[in-house]
């Protein structure tokens, strides 16, 4: 195809970025561009023009995704002296875009950036944790972000820093200080990371690279690339749930998000596309995006700011994509807790292992119902394995706590406990010690919300005296 016969072709083509890559391959910018596997043979001549029609099928709207677009002009572009008209009504094979090894179109990449970055200016929620360039700041919201709402983490967040409010202070801080700051976040075990990190960290200047983040205990790929761009601004990537959800949509990816190949290509093509100039605001305006306008249900396409650009829009895909494979449901487990308490007012509590579900938590004790087992049958099993004998044991009713894989159901028992003489180390696998206490230091000591639920529901009135 000549040069005329190219500015023909596409000059009343309604999509404007593909005709401008055609017509700037049509004034000769690009003639000269390699051959596959740096050679022209009749294969690599028909693979090439079956990309060109692709092209021309892309250019008129009807299908393709950017990076399929991309791949394809690329290779079209070296091609393009080729006498379209006499490969025209042939059934061309095409190839993969993986055959050529291409990344992304830079042009579309940064009209990407462009227009996400200005969207973003002007429509950033104004969050505590955005008003700092402060790293420890920043990756304690980091932290906190995971897996929780951002309505239920700013209260916890200030709290947090106005107690605590730099990593030497973290780092010196009782273990149960910051569970009691954390206490009602759940997911603890991110507490005591944190907590990990930053003993860590207070002794040596803090890391400014997504490298040096991930040498610290704790820390992993998503809150790196989240605390090196935004306080250091490292030129790095991240991916979390909305930023995932974002590009598959945006560049049409159809591989399973809950599979690491999955994944694994979104991580590289944010890799690609994060913005060089602000690395750190482009990742805040990704995420934004999937929190507020991509999002997960009823995307709001009509005001998004890469409409223009995105697959799943030009495509009528927005619920088709992301593909996820369905959940693994949560198994359930029933167990029985026992709360005991004795003649003066004291409970008797016990405290989970290091490791594990609950890590060091605080709670009312309790045991897996084995099969077969009633349940009272188990709540006296429960008080031989404590060391304590106890009477009149009556059912005080259900408690059902719901965690990522698991989902809690508590039948809990409620006795007056006659004698205690604990067994050392403690017969029960889950926890390490057990011991009474009074109401208010049991209270005092149960930080997590499935704790507290067993707490209410054994101990139902405060008892008098103490
Ligand atoms: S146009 Fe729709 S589907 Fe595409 S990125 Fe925007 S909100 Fe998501």
């Amino acid at each position: 195809m000549g040069e005329e016969q190219a500015r023909i072709a596409t000059r009343d083509e309604p999509h404007d970025a593909i005709t401008g890559v055609f017509n700037e391959v049509a004034v000769g910018r690009c003639r000269s561009a390699g051959r596959i596997n740096g050679q022209r043979t009749p294969r690599a001549v028909l693979t090439a023009l079956a990309f060109v029609k692709k092209v021309e099928y892309f250019a008129r709207g009807r299908s393709g995704s950017l990076e399929t677009q991309a791949y394809a002009l690329v290779n079209a572009r070296a091609f393009f002296d080729v006498d379209l008209n006499k490969f025209a009504h042939r059934d061309l094979p095409v190839a993969s875009p993986e055959t050529f090894g291409h990344s992304e179109s830079v042009t579309s990449n940064e009209r990407i950036q462009k227009a996400l970055l200005a969207w973003y200016r002007k429509n950033a929620r104004d969050l505590p944790w955005r008003r700092t360039q402060d790293p420890y700041a920043i990756w304690l919201s980091e932290v906190m972000l995971q897996q929780t709402r951002v309505d239920t983490v700013i209260p916890y967040f200030d709290r947090f820093l106005k107690e605590l409010p730099n990593v030497e202070a973290l780092a010196e801080a009782t273990e149960d200080k910051v569970i009691s700051l954390w206490s009602g976040l759940g997911y603890y075990r991110r507490a005591r990371m944190l907590h990990e990190g930053a003993k860590a960290i207070a002794r040596q200047p803090f890391p400014r690279t997504a490298t040096a983040l991930r040498e610290v205990k704790g820390i992993g790929r998503y809150t790196a690339g989240a605390v090196a761009s935004i306080a250091f601004g490292e030129v790095t990537p991240l991916v979390d749930g909305n930023v995932a959800r974002v590009f598959s949509r945006l560049f049409g990816i159809d591989d399973d998000l809950r599979k690491p190949k999955g994944m694994d290509r979104i991580w590289s093509i944010a890799g690609t596309i994060v913005a060089k100039d602000d690395p750190g605001s482009w990742n805040q305006a990704l995420m934004e995006l999937g929190a507020t306008v991509c999002v997960p249900r009823a995307p709001r396409c009509l005001i998004c700011p890469l409409a223009k650009e995105c697959h799943a829009h030009a495509n009528g895909r927005e619920h088709e994509l992301p593909v996820m494979s369905a959940k693994r449901a949560p198994t359930v487990q029933s167990r029985v807790a026992l709360a005991l308490l004795a003649d003066d007012g004291d409970v008797l509590l016990a405290r989970r292992n290091e490791s594990g579900i609950f890590a060091g938590m605080w709670e009312m004790p309790s045991i897996e119902l084995q099969k077969d087992e009633t349940p009272e049958a188990c709540a006296k099993r429960l008080s031989r394995s404590l060391g304590a004998s106890c009477e009149a044991v009556a059912l005080r009713g259900e408690v059902v706590h719901v965690l990522t894989h698991r989902r809690l159901e508590v039948s809990v028992w409620g006795a007056a406990l006659r004698s205690f003489s604990p067994p050392r180390p403690t017969h029960l696998a889950e926890y390490d010690t057990v011991a009474l206490m009074s109401r208010d230091e049991g209270a005092k000591r149960t930080k997590s919300t499935y704790g507290k639920k067993l707490m209410k529901m054994g101990f139902p009135t405060r008892s008098r005296g103490r």
